[in-house]
């Protein structure tokens, strides 16, 4: 009787050590007017994190805006699969923006961030798991080269590492673009940085903590087409390099001091020659010259320092980084069948208990 209840004992304890929760994984990725593509990307990951035993995983999925299908597509995904999760945002806020608000509404043990259109591969998530488990707070992805890249697009992006590279203090891993693994600790850290203009990479870098590398090569869009316009890149370079570098002030500081000293020196010698000499001319078009190049220049560097005092008044206004029009608790359900929800709970029940925070 007393080895019974023993066993019993083992017995009873045994469906609590069954129960241990598997860590959970968050993938975000952000959605603009990617109607034609997130088809393909959702089948693809999930292909990926299904084959993952030990880890369970949510996919939260944030609408940036869009003009086409996309929400219509993503709540069809979540009516599908309870481990979808849609947010939207009530208008295009813009990429670095969309996966702030992700990251914001993440939970679990680590999260990973990628777009939406396959260009940056779940293939290599388990990899990324890898690294995660060996203990690196952030393992980037690092893009070797993109298939389908144009020469423009490479040159400007090579370019853009050099010179944000060489104004900053915090380094930025040429290719380290968004495509990212976090820890709960990084995504935290993340998440409570209250700035306006995002450069999530830079933020990122800025972070510290212990960081691994994983090279990948980027493959063409599976469809549709780059919703990066000129002027987007050139607004994520310059929020880069106001938000990451104090270089450009400084160097309107050092550019005035230099030419005053010149106009300083070049004075003193006017002054020798018209005393010793006599020999000065009076010179309007040199002084003309003169005086354009300084307008010019003071101009430039005022409009330098109006571009810092910009984000500082946006900053000081704070509005919120993003409005929500959808969260998963408002998506619309749609009337689903008797047999469809039997279908639903067919996959094991979602805990979210260990996700808090
Ligand atoms: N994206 C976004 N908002 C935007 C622009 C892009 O959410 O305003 C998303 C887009 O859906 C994709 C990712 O950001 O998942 C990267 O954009 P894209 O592929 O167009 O950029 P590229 O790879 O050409 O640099
Ligand atoms: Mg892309």
């Amino acid at each position: 009787m007393a080895s019974l209840s023993g066993s019993m004992r083992g017995y009873m304890r045994e469906p609590r050590l069954m129960s241990v929760k598997k860590p959970v994984l968050y993938v975000v990725s952000p959605c603009y007017n990617e109607a034609e593509v997130i088809g393909a990307f959702y089948d693809a990951l999930k292909a990926v994190l299904s084959s993952l035993k030990d880890i369970d995983h949510r996919i939260l999925l944030v609408d940036d805006g869009s003009s086409d299908a996309t929400l219509d597509v993503l709540n069809a995904l979540a009516d599908r699969d309870e481990r979808v999760l849609v947010y939207s945002l009530s208008r295009n806020f813009g990429h670095q923006v969309a996966i702030s608000a992700g990251i914001a509404k993440s939970r679990g043990d680590a999260t990973i961030v990628m777009d939406s259109d396959l260009q940056h591969p779940p293939t290599l998530i388990p990899e990324m798991l890898v690294s995660w488990r060996a203990g690196h707070d952030v393992v980037s992805a690092v893009r070797r080269s993109t298939d389908d890249a144009t020469l423009f697009k490479r040159l400007s992006s090579d370019g853009f590492y050099t010179v944000i590279n060489w104004l900053s203090d915090t380094r930025i891993e040429p290719g380290a673009a968004d495509f990212c693994l976090m820890s709960r600790k990084a995504r935290k850290v993340l998440a409570g940085m209250p700035e306006r203009h995002r450069f999530v990479r830079g933020l990122v870098a800025w972070m510290g903590f212990r960081r691994a590398y994983l090279p990948y090569v980027a493959p063409p869009r599976a469809a549709g087409h780059s919703k990066y316009s000129l002027r987007k890149m050139l607004r994520l370079a310059l929020d880069a390099v106001f938000a990451f570098s104090v270089a450009p002030i400084r160097l309107a500081t050092r550019v005035g001091v230099g030419i005053a000293a010149l106009g300083a020196l070049y004075l003193v010698y006017v002054i020798g020659r018209a005393l010793w000499l006599h020999d000065t001319e009076p010179g309007w078009s040199s002084l003309l010259g003169t005086l354009l190049i300084l307008g010019g220049l003071q101009l430039a560097f005022t409009g330098l320092i109006g571009e810092y005092l910009a984000r500082i008044f946006e900053q000081v206004k704070g509005r919120p980084l993003y409005v929500f029009k959808q969260t998963p608790e408002e998506r619309p359900r749609r009337a689903t069948s008797a047999a469809a929800k039997k279908n639903a709970r067919t996959e094991a029940p979602l805990e979210f208990a260990n996700e808090q925070g």
